[in-house]
């Protein structure tokens, strides 16, 4: 299993791709789903297109049927987060992810980055990057967790390639860029509320999304090539890109949107 984002059991160790450990997770642990109750998982934008489409659900109702909403302080950005619940085996009254099941985790090929990095965090999202900007990596070492007193070794680099963590940052690589940059503004330098709405949208609203862009005015005041809609049309990957790119461009004057010229 996995977790993330207390952080208030991050080890003050630096890892790099190469680095080892010992580590290993499976049914056998008797520490087995606890890392899925009381936690704080926050969802990217390709996590939340995995699980709404696992759960047969439009991102809307996904949203709303298994998230909430934060602010990020340190950013001001919006954040989505999975909603636990209410654990009813559990008389402390804890909480828990709502696909954990005492057999394991419900939507194991689709659980979010955060599950499949731990019990590593990554620094580009959760904390500061080094003064160099590399990203590095750092041990979430929580007493619970067990898996630790296992024997199998791996470095950093195999551990990410085993739990898919390499494809998950790199389809949410232009999120994690915005994200990063929006940190990096002085605090006085405020998004309007629109701008916030844009980036909710984008990042975590897809078929909405899809709507903006074929059903609302966009399409007249922007200028994109006909192979470019045909594949947002039809692939939300290519989508979610497209859009991240355009919030980029929005932000940052970055990239190539051009729009129409005015009709007189
Ligand atoms: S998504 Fe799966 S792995 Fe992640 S917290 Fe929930 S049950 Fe655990
Ligand atoms: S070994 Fe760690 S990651 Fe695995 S189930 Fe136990 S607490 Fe969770």
């Amino acid at each position: 299993m996995h977790k993330l984002e207390g952080m208030t059991n991050v080890e003050p160790v630096r890892l790099g791709p190469e680095s080892k450990f010992k580590f290993n997770c499976h049914p056998g642990v008797k520490c087995f789903t606890r890392c899925c109750k009381d936690i704080n998982i926050i969802l990217t934008p390709y996590d939340i297109i995995r699980l709404k489409n696992r759960v047969g659900l439009s991102s809307e109702d996904f949203l709303s049927l298994y998230t909430e909403v934060q602010i990020l302080e340190k950013t001001d950005l919006p954040v989505v987060m999975l909603k636990l619940l209410k654990d009813e085996n559990d008389a402390s009254e804890g909480s828990a992810c709502p696909f954990v099941r005492d057999n394991g985790c419900l939507v194991y090929e689709d659980r979010p980055t955060t599950c499949r990095y731990y019990p590593l965090g990554v620094a580009s999202l959760s904390h500061k990057e080094d003064s160099d900007g590399e990203e590095f990596y750092f041990f979430v070492h929580e007493p619970h967790c067990l898996g630790f007193e296992e024997d199998k070794e791996w470095t950093v680099a195999e551990f990410r390639q085993n739990q898919g963590v390499v494809e998950h940052d790199k389809m949410n690589a232009e999120w994690t860029d915005l994200v990063v940059r929006k940190r990096s503004f002085p605090a006085n330098m405020k998004w309007t509320e629109q701008t916030k709405q844009m980036f909710f949208l984008v990042s975590y609203n897809i078929d909405k999304f899809r709507e903006f862009v074929f059903e609302s005015s966009f399409l007249q005041r922007y200028e994109i090539g006909e192979s470019t809609l045909e594949k947002v049309k039809s692939d939300e990957i290519a989508l979610l890109q497209f859009g991240l790119k355009w919030l980029k461009w929005l932000l940052f004057k970055e990239g190539d949107f051009k729009m129409k010229a005015p009709a007189d």
